[in-house]
């Protein structure tokens, strides 16, 4: 009998009309750029549209855009006025749901699933929860007249393009906020979309602007006199830089950077659901997930088992065409990604480690890797302490459960962590005892705006998301 197939499932690509260029957005319009630069389809290698490089002129332009709007209107808006802009901005993105997904499946090569039922709802849910703020802000014990910080800058990265500019928009309106973003130099479409609901929505001009282009536009946004705040999502060597920039500056700073988030299975956990955890943990959105469940601790009595389990579910997951409404695991992001997944694969299998991938065949365009596992890893391996950000777990295993706390604090990260365990009073002790900002319990990756989101250590300052995120954008909120 041969193997149950799935027949292919293609997304249409009609919803959406890509331009062929871009300007930036400043002050309620699209500015054309002098120089620019191709975004891709990591997929196909096809290129979707030419991106402006936003020059320090432009980023002067846009700062000054968005201080005028701070000054002459947001500021002085009625907050639940302000609200109801943020209501307006959630249902828009709630109607041209099918088009941001599509948009941003082109763009970033994730999963057509994925974007439709993740990504794009929990955006809109970011802008719904901030919105229902906006009004009551004097009740959310930062003091009974709450201020703004007045121009935020805000840099995101190309794991989450459109979920990353909610987390940081949103929460930065509601608070009387204006804000100039820069998306990531390979993710931008879905940003300059949402530029187009902010004009759909009659945002007033300013209130949002939109620099695009690479890691200079970030730095300029960064060392502007003109910005109050920075808010940072991305790697942890730029977070460092960034913290060194604003040092002294009197700029208010978060940062949401690196993790390599520890996922413990302990020997009374239900193993069928640890091992959907476990992959949902670290393939989801191809690994490229800064709280990704990426070192795999397991209790040694059941290591085998779990494995064995792990490989049998492995087998069935479909990579391939991101568009395919039945596919797991879509295209790398870029090729400087793939490069890095590469670069730390080799290092894992020099070092000693047991690697092994499903049968799959990659698609011959675009930049693929295939689920993979290293089993045999030790502390001491790079693959166990560096980021790989891609589809590559690392299985690690413990005796105790105090070695398990002892092994999965032992980084220099502190983002997130997963427990698995039938016994509530374990899953208790242990999460005290784990040094994350954000901890599961027999679930993985779950998010909701009303939670706080961050990390202790190397993985970040300040909290995203709940009434903690809010503080991040309140002047003296951030130590409440
Ligand atoms: P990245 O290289 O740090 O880039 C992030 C953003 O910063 C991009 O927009 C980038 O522009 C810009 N940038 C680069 N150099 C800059 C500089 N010197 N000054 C200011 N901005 C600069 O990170 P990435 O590779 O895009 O993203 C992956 C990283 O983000 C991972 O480490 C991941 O863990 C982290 N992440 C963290 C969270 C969280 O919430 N903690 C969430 C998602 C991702 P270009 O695109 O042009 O390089
Ligand atoms: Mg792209």
């Amino acid at each position: 009998m041969s193997a149950f197939e799935y027949a292919p499932a293609p997304e249409s690509r009609a919803v959406v009309s890509i331009e062929p260029e871009y300007g930036l957005f400043i002050n309620g319009k699209f500015v054309k750029g002098k120089k620019h630069f191709p975004s891709i389809n990591p997929a196909t290698g096809e290129k979707l549209s030419n991106i402006t490089q936003a020059s320090n002129a432009d980023v002067d332009k846009a700062v000054l855009a968005a201080r005028s709007a701070y000054q002459k209107t947001w500021s002085k808006m009625a907050p639940a006025q302000r609200a109801k802009y943020l209501y307006r901005i959630a249902r828009i993105l709630q109607e041209r749901a099918r088009e941001f997904a599509v948009l941003e499946t082109l763009d970033n090569g994730k999963p057509i699933r994925e974007s439709r039922d993740v990504d794009v709802p929990l955006a809109a849910a970011h802008f719904f929860y901030h919105a229902g703020w906006a009004d009551k802000l004097q009740h959310a014990g930062f003091g009974s007249a709450p201020k703004p910080h007045g121009v935020v800058g805000q840099i995101i990265p190309w794991n989450f393009p459109l979920l990353m500019l909610a987390w940081k928009i949103a929460p930065a309106l509601a608070t009387g906020n204006t804000v100039v973003l820069k998306p990531a130099e390979s993710t931008s479409l879905t940003a300059l979309l949402f530029a187009q609901v902010c004009q759909q929505a009659e945002l007033p001009a300013g209130v949002v602007n939109i620099v695009t282009g690479d890691g200079a536009v970030g730095a300029a946004l960064v060392n502007h006199p003109g910005i109050d705040k920075i808010a940072f999502t991305g790697s942890t060597d730029v977070g460092k830089i960034i913290a060194r920039s604003v040092a002294h500056s009197g700029k208010s700073l978060t940062l949401e950077l690196g993790g390599k988030g520890a996922n413990i299975v302990f020997e009374d956990a239900a193993i069928d659901e640890a091992v959907e955890g476990i992959v949902n943990g670290i393939f989801f959105n191809q690994g490229h997930v800064c709280c990704a469940g990426s070192r795999l601790l397991i209790q040694e009595g059941i290591h085998d088992e779990v494995v064995g389990k792990l490989k049998v579910r492995m087998a069935k997951i479909r990579v391939g065409d991101p568009m395919d409404k039945n596919t797991d695991l879509g295209a790398i992001n870029s090729a400087e990604q793939l490069m890095k997944i590469n670069e730390l694969v080799d290092y894992g299998k020099k070092e000693g480690g047991e690697i092994w991938s499903p049968q799959c065949t990659l698609p011959s365009k675009g930049f693929w890797f295939a689920p993979t596992i290293f089993s045999g890893v030790t502390q001491a391996h790079r693959i166990a302490r560096e980021e790989i950000f891609g589809p590559v777990l690392s299985i690690l295993t413990f005796r105790t459960p105090q070695e398990a706390i002892e092994k999965a604090n032992n980084t220099p990260f502190g983002l997130s962590a997963g427990i698995w365990s039938e016994k509530g009073s374990r899953t208790l002790w242990a999460s005290n005892q784990l040094k994350a900002g954000v901890i599961w319990a027999n679930t993985f990756n779950k998010f909701d705006p009303a939670s706080p989101f961050g990390g202790y250590k190397e993985s970040g300052w300040g909290r995203e998301g709940g009434r903690h995120g809010l503080g991040s954008y309140i002047k003296g909120g951030d130590h409440e």
